[in-house]
């Protein structure tokens, strides 16, 4: 099963999203150690046009982060707050 593919409780609703948009959601739902930002706050590198501020120094957690089915489920959303949501609402967290 490639990256790309639903787990089968989730239906691949967009399975035609195979790389990064650069939706925001991942530099704002996760909790990153290294950058010292909690579950569900956008990080400070992010900026209002969901792009990273310092994407050629990100740090390597940001540098090896690669999308996968996740992203096709978030990405299409239409407001950040509405993808960080869908994003935690999948792994089951809450901020
Ligand atoms: S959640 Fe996926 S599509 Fe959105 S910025 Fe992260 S890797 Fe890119
Ligand atoms: S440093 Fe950049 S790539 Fe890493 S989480 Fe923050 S905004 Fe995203």
């Amino acid at each position: 099963m490639s990256r790309f593919d639903a787990p089968p409780e989730h239906l691949p609703r967009s399975s035609w999203l195979k790389d990064c948009t650069a939706c925001g959601a991942c530099c704002a739902a996760p909790d990153i150690s290294t950058l010292q930002k909690p579950l569900g706050v956008r990080c400070g590198n992010l900026q209002d046009n969901c792009l990273c501020a310092i994407y050629q120094d990100r740090p390597a957690v940001c540098r090896n982060y690669q999308p996968d089915w996740v992203c096709g489920e978030v990405a299409p959303l239409l407001t950040l707050d509405e993808r960080v949501k869908r994003f935690l609402q999948i792994y089951g967290l809450s901020p």
